[in-house]
């Protein structure tokens, strides 16, 4: 339960002054949904950062006055001049005792302007000025006031991300209003710490951010912003953290294999592992051994092997007499799995199953039973894997690939499947260094940081879509030499149906310069059609599959050596990585054809650039957060990811480290939060919505 004290704040936005339907409306597509689905609320308002200020301090004398620096000026309305023609602009000329100036309005109201600056009377006058036939004037200026006008404009006005239907100054507005519905609430960071940083406490720094005395201090490197960034990783650290003592507390099990089924798939393998998968595998078996939980991320570029290191981890808890799953996100890649596993686990004597979506019915309930019975040793599926039919006789390993297409939720769903089940999650996206430990700071961690011996770089090259015919051409020259070819076609904005669409003309388009060897598949195809053309493309039947993103997570086909990727423009970087990944996992040499349609923006160019000349995917990732920042790196807030509403890694990233220690100081001291600041510190889970980590806490 959440503490009461905090209930003005997770109140609808609408419970502010001035909120009504059509603000309320726009406010949705400002600030999105909350994070539990709802309309937003007074702390979204509050968490809102702004981006710049507005400085209205200048009172300079007209005389001092420089064009283009917002002034705040007292002057005497000396006399209007209404527009001459209809489209002319209405002047007011004003002046003070240094000299005149004109204000411009257009498309004025004559009797508005009067009532606003009556001839004879004082006003200040804020806004820029301009210099216009060789003297000064203020077209529109944004505040004209009277001395008690005056006393209530803010210095200094913070500037905020818009949608249509707001202004900074409802914004503005509707942030102080929520201020005051602040609580008081308790310190829950370390005194000495703030005072050693700086830092003001969390009510007076949002207050500084919301209610700026100078420009400065809205700046993301400034006290404010820096003090609530830091909040918001700590409480991300802590729940974190949480997570991962939940899921180590009191019943872990020891799983130590015989090494049997382990030898007989090395015996199996074509190839000798490389050095970092037999480290990956050495960590796991030690894990596995433990008492306790295994939580481990296994990191690793695409191509780098992760399956192998996925099997021998399975093979060690069935050797113990257990049983493993992995949990593929898309059902191609489970059946992928499945094909590769397949015959390595039966040179084993490992019996493996698959349970997706598409099992249904007696075949299901068959394998249901077979599971329950102990008579399927490794399964892999999808998310069907987690529904609350499917049974283990006893589960103790659970693999999930491509981490960061699953929330933790799924992650705990999976692993609540059995006793004290050891966690292995792979991924493929290389996270910069800096901020593994904000999206995986629970986990150890492994990386595969060595390709397997033999690959060929691949030749990477930016193309324009001019040249369409040409590259058609030399697909085909390639075809001839028995090149199998990888078409991708881009998300056309987040429509399926365009996305399927541009698929299907491309596909109609190669078809007919290569009749019969150009296969199709994209989201909206059935499983068993995928399936089926995917598996003409492995045959080697149609040597070219267009696609859309479906094959971005894992597909392993080796004799493909030619990517081209249609508008590479539209993609990012990352998403670009894993496709060219497709690639270059055979012996022989691979090229990727970027194809892209100008103009090319800056970021796309540097994108492009990027790509084509490095494949080192942690070269690739800084990259890609330095062009975009890293809640798009990460991915969305459902992918369980970390993303944050103030902390920017670009401005805070040096102290996710501090956050990361400092979590874990508090929660050796205080492992329940129940101090005094340990009951603050809850107060600050709740405040990020971190809610699920309290919980946990409850549990015991
Ligand atoms: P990913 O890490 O992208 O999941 P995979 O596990 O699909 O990579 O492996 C990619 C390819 O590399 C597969 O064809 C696999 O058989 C091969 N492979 C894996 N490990 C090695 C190795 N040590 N030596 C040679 N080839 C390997
Ligand atoms: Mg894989």
């Amino acid at each position: 339960m959440r503490d009461s004290r905090l209930d003005p704040l997770f109140a609808e936005a609408t419970a502010l002054p001035g909120v009504g339907p059509k603000v309320a409306k726009a406010l949705g597509r400002l600030l999105g949904p909350s994070p539990t689905g709802g309309e937003p609320r007074v702390i979204d308002l509050l968490l809102h950062a702004p981006t710049g200020a507005i400085d209205r301090r200048a009172r300079p004398k007209i005389a001092d006055l420089i064009a283009g620096e917002i002034a705040t000026v007292e002057v005497e309305v000396e006399r209007h001049q209404p527009p001459r023609s209809a489209r002319g602009p209405y002047r007011i000329v004003v002046a003070d005792e240094t000299g005149a100036i004109s204000l411009v309005f257009f498309k004025a109201h004559g009797p508005y302007l009067e009532r606003l600056l009556p001839v004879g009377e004082k006003r200040w006058v804020s806004g820029a000025p301009e210099v216009f036939d060789g003297s000064f004037q203020i077209v529109h200026p944004s505040h004209v006031l009277d001395a008690e006008g005056l006393a209530k404009l803010p210095p200094v006005e913070p500037t905020y991300p818009l949608v249509e239907g707001l202004t900074h100054g409802l914004i503005a507005k509707l942030a102080r209003a929520a201020l005051d519905r602040l609580p008081e609430l308790p310190e829950w960071q370390d005194e000495a710490f703030l005072a050693q940083r700086g830092f003001a406490g969390f009510a007076a720094s949002l207050n500084a951010l919301h209610r700026p005395n100078t420009p400065q201090e809205v700046a993301p490197e400034g006290p404010a912003l820096t003090r609530l960034a830091y909040d918001e990783l700590l409480a991300n650290q802590l729940a974190l953290q949480l997570v991962r003592a939940h899921m180590r507390r009191g019943s872990g099990r020891s799983s130590v294999g015989d090494g049997r089924m382990s030898r007989a798939i090395g015996a199996a393998l074509p190839f000798a592992l490389t050095g970092a998968q037999a480290r990956a595998v050495e960590a796991i078996r030690t894990d596995l051994a433990a008492p306790t939980r295994m939580l481990r991320l296994l990191q690793g570029d695409v191509g780098s092997g992760k399956t192998v290191v996925a099997l021998l981890a399975a093979a060690t808890v069935v050797e113990a007499g257990r049983q493993a799953a992995i949990m593929a996100p898309t059902e191609i890649l489970a059946r992928q799995h499945l094909a590769t596993l397949e015959p390595l686990a039966e040179a084993a004597g490992m019996r493996v199953a698959i349970l997706t979506g598409r099992e249904k019915g007696r075949e299901r309930t068959a394998a249901l039973q077979r599971l329950a019975a102990g008579e399927i040793d490794l399964l892999v599926g999808t998310h069907a894997l987690f529904q609350d039919d499917v049974v283990f006789r006893d589960l103790a390993l659970a693999v999930v690939d491509e981490q960061h297409k699953f929330g933790v939720r799924q992650r705990l769903a999976l692993a609540s499947k059995g006793a004290a089940v050891d966690v292995l999650v792979m991924t493929a996206t290389p996270i910069p260094r800096t901020l593994v430990l904000t999206a995986f700071g629970d986990m150890d961690h492994s990386a595969l940081d060595e390709k397997p011996p033999g690959r060929a770089p691949i030749d990477t090259r930016l193309v324009s879509l001019d040249r369409l015919d040409e590259t058609i051409g030399a697909i085909g020259r390639a075809m001839a030499s028995g090149a199998r070819v990888y078409w991708v076609c881009p998300l056309v904005e987040q429509s399926e149906t365009l996305d399927v669409a541009a698929a299907e003309d491309r596909f109609a388009a190669l078809e007919e310069a290569f009749p019969g060897k150009v296969g199709l598949v994209h989201g909206r195809m059935k499983g068993a059609e995928k399936d089926a053309a995917v598996e003409r493309f492995v045959s080697g039947e149609t040597p070219v599959l267009v696609a859309t993103t479906v094959i971005e997570v894992g597909v392993n086909v080796p004799e493909a050596t030619i990517m081209v990727i249609e508008h590479a423009e539209r993609f990012g970087l990352a998403q670009l990585h894993q496709l060219r990944g497709r690639v270059g996992r055979g012996a022989g040499r691979s090229t990727c054809l970027l194809l892209w349609k100008g103009p090319l923006g800056e970021t796309a160019r540097a994108r492009l650039e990027t790509l084509r000349d490095t494949e080192d995917g942690f070269i690739i990732a800084e990259k890609d957060l330095e062009l975009r920042g890293e809640g798009e790196v990460l991915g969305s807030r459902q992918s369980g990811a970390a993303v944050f509403r103030l902390a920017r890694i670009e401005a805070h990233g040096e102290l996710v480290r501090t956050a990361h220690a400092d979590a874990a100081l508090i929660l050796s001291r205080d492992p329940t939060l129940s101090t005094p600041r340990g009951e603050a510190l809850r107060l600050l889970l709740h405040l990020f919505e971190r809610d699920a980590a309290v919980r946990l806490l409850r549990a015991g």
